[in-house]
């Protein structure tokens, strides 16, 4: 047993009992091997210390109100680990070793599965590195795919309270023809220093422009962006944002509650008409903003007016969770119940 005051847990590592491994050699996947180290023996010329061949996954489970542990929409983070793998030549795991991994990884560590209603969830980690040696520019001939598992509290310690962000130019995430559309570790090196200095100047995260005019809205640094204009749902669409799976679901939502959806464009000067603006993804589901500062013109742009999150992303908001945790009907077939 655990001592897991689960209304304290931060969003971060914490070690538990086991973590799942499956190593690519001669071609093929091995088994699928359990381990209780929390190290890996890695080779020192591995591609994916030296050239970046690595991409990671993001995920939840969740224990609902009936004690069953639920997995939220496994099949779009398998289908987008396998696209990273893909993106940047890796050997990828099936949909089938994805899922076998996942679900040993959390049954595994069962006890670390927060218990309903303190807000705390098991966050699933699936990694894919190159870690066969190459000198020379080459993809790797071995890949170690590893699953570990942490419990985490909610992302924002104060709840569902509203972010300011930073919109930034001196820096771009990802190229227009780039890796931007793979979960790979590069893309969050090339954010770190925007980041890094927004939290410095007082912002929850950097919000990057598209790289090439630097004119529309692309993302925040490890989460998409939406708007909301009168009765329209707009989010970006570029060729250097990551496919959120939380805004692809919100967007169901939204369309189920009779909103318009719009994947386009948004050039910096429309953040004006928004009536709601946020940031999602797993980890925070919907970060509410209040306030968008153009680090370079200084402009501000201000939503949130009564200081809390406008009625749509709030309504949006508490109908993903719910789903999530088993309180609400799964009508889109996103959830999947584990048996223990
Ligand atoms: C993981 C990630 C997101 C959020 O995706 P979800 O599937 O909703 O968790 C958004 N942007 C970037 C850059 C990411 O890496």
């Amino acid at each position: 047993m655990n001592n897991i005051k689960w209304e304290e847990l931060p969003f971060g590592y914490r070690k538990t009992n086991y973590n799942v491994r499956c190593y690519w050699k001669d071609g093929k996947w091995g088994e699928l091997e359990i381990s209780s180290s929390e190290v890996i023996n890695l080779h020192m010329a591995s591609t994916a210390l030296h050239y970046g061949q690595e991409a990671f996954e993001g995920m939840k489970a969740f224990k609902g109100k009936d004690g069953k542990i639920r997995l939220f929409r496994w099949e779009e983070n398998a289908k987008r680990l396998q696209n990273s793998a893909d993106g940047i030549m890796m050997a990828k795991p099936s949909t089938e070793l994805f899922y076998q991994a996942i679900e040993k990884a959390v049954l595994m560590n069962k006890e670390y599965v927060p218990p309903y209603g303190t807000g705390a969830s098991l966050y699933i980690r699936p990694l894919l590195i190159g870690s066969g040696p190459q000198v020379g520019v080459k993809p790797s001939e071995e890949y170690l795919f590893l699953v570990f598992v942490t419990p985490v509290g909610p992302y924002f310690k104060e709840g569902f309270n509203p972010v300011s962000v930073q919109i930034v130019r001196d820096f771009d995430r990802a190229a227009p023809l780039g890796t931007g559309t793979y979960k790979v570790g590069g893309n969050y090196a090339a954010s770190l220093q925007a980041g890094v200095r927004a939290h410095q100047e007082g912002y929850a995260a950097s919000l990057f422009l598209d790289a090439k005019e630097k004119e529309y809205i692309d993302e925040a640094g490890p989460a998409n962006f939406f708007g909301i204009k009168g009765n329209t749902y707009v989010t970006p669409k570029s060729t250097s944002i990551l496919p959120s799976i939380t805004n692809k679901s919100i967007v169901t939502l939204a369309e189920d509650m009779g909103l318009k959806v719009e994947r386009r464009q948004i050039p910096v000067e429309e953040l004006e008409e928004f009536d709601e603006v946020g940031a999602c993804g797993t980890a925070a589901v919907i970060s509410p903003i209040k306030k968008i500062e153009d680090r370079d013109t200084g402009k501000v742009f201000e939503y949130c007016k009564e200081g809390k999150a406008g009625p749509i992303s709030t309504k949006l908001f508490h109908r993903l969770l719910a789903i999530q945790y088993g309180e609400e009907e799964d009508k889109f077939g996103w959830v999947t119940t584990l048996n223990e």
